[in-house]
C-alpha cells in the first residue's frame, strides 16, 4: 500500500535531536524523502542513517538557520541532492530564560533571530518553489509560549507569538496556491531543551532534578511531558492530503494547558 507522503520531499530544520529528529523519522516512516538541517554534522549524520533505514532518501545540510547567506544557498543544494521541497518544518529554535531586568538587547535579538527570523529566512528560501508547483506545506514548531505568557521568557515568548502571527498572515497570502501554513504549539516536551529548563530550576531553587521535572510536567493538565513523537505525528498529519483545509492554524499539543 502506498504511504501517505510517498513522492514528497520534506525538509526539517533542527533535525539533529529532539522534536526535529522525531519529525524527520516520522516523515520518513510516512514515505517522504527528508533533508536534515542543523549545525552539528555528526549528529545530523546519525539521524540521516536512521532515516535511511526507513528506505527513503535522506541528505544532511550543515546550516545555521539564522545566517541569511547560508540559508539562501540551501534550496539549490537541497534540490541537487533530493529535489524540490514540498514540506518544510521550521523546527530549529532555542529557549533561554532570564529575568527581564537582565535581558539585554543581545539576548533579545538572539531569541528573535533563532526562533522567528530563522523561520522567515527558511520559508522565504523554499516558498517560491512551492508556489511554482502549486503544492506546499509550511509547518512551524512554535510553542504554547506563542499563545500565552510566562515569567522570565519575554524574548522567547515574543518570538513564538511572532511565529504564530507570521503563520496566520502567510497562510492567507498563499491560500489559493495549494500551499498551507500552520504551526504546532507544544507544551513541555521531553527533549534536551526541557532538560536545560530542569537544570535551571535546580540551580535557581535547590530542588532535586526529579522535583524540577515534576514542576514542568504539572504545567500539563495530564501531568506529564509530551513525547517528541506526538509533535511529529501532528506534523505528519498537517503534511498529509487530508489536512489540505487546515490553514493558518496553531495547534496546541499540551494536554489542554491552554484553551487559546
Ligand atoms: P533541542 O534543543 O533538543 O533541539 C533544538 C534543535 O534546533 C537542534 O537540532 C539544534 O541543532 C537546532 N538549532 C538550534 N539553533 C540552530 C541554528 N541556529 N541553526 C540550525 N539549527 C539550530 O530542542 P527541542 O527539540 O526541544 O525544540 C525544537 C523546537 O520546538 C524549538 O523551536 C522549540 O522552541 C520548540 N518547542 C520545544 C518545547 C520543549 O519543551 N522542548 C516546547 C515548545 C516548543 P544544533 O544545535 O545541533 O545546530
Amino acid at each position: 500500500m502506498a504511504k501517505e507522503l510517498e513522492q514528497r520531499i520534506a525538509l526539517v530544520t533542527g533535525a539533529s535531536r529532539g522534536i526535529g529528529r522525531a519529525c524527520a523519522l516520522a516523515l520518513a516512516d510516512a514515505g517522504a524523502a527528508v533533508a536534515l538541517v542543523g549545525r552539528a554534522a555528526n549528529d545530523l549524520a546519525d539521524v540521516e542513517a536512521s532515516v535511511a533505514t526507513r528506505g527513503v532518501r535522506a541528505a544532511s545540510f550543515v546550516c545555521d538557520v539564522t545566517d541569511p547567506a547560508t540559508v539562501a544557498k540551501l534550496p539549490a543544494l537541497v534540490h541537487a541532492a533530493l529535489g524540490p521541497i514540498d514540506v518544510l518544518v521550521n523546527n530549529a529554535g532555542a529557549a533561554e530564560s532570564r529575568p527581564f531586568a537582565k535581558a539585554d538587547l543581545e539576548h533579545w535579538e538572539r531569541m528573535l533571530r533563532v526562533n522567528l527570523t530563522s523561520a522567515f529566512l527558511v520559508t522565504r528560501a523554499f516558498l517560491p518553489g512551492m508556489l511554482e508547483r502549486g503544492f506546499g506545506r509550511v509547518i512551524q514548531i512554535a510553542s504554547v509560549a506563542g499563545k500565552v505568557g510566562a515569567p522570565y521568557v519575554a524574548a522567547y515568548t515574543a518570538a513564538k507569538h511572532g511565529v504564530v502571527g507570521f503563520t496566520k498572515a502567510l497562510a492567507l497570502e498563499v491560500a489559493k496556491k495549494g500551499v498551507t501554513v500552520n504551526a504546532v504549539c507544544p507544551g513541555y516536551v521531553d527533549t534536551s531543551m526541557t532538560d536545560a529548563s530542569v537544570d535551571n530550576i535546580v540551580v535557581r531553587t535547590g530542588k532535586s532534578a526529579d522535583d524540577a521535572r515534576s514542576i514542568l510536567a504539572r504545567t500539563n493538565p495530564q501531568e506529564r511531558l509530551i513525547e517528541p513523537e506526538e509533535i511529529a505525528a501532528t506534523v505528519v498529519f498537517l503534511a498529509s492530503a487530508a489536512a489540505r483545509g487546515i490553514n493558518g492554524q496553531s495547534i496546541n499539543v499540551c494536554g489542554g494547558a491552554t484553551p487559546l
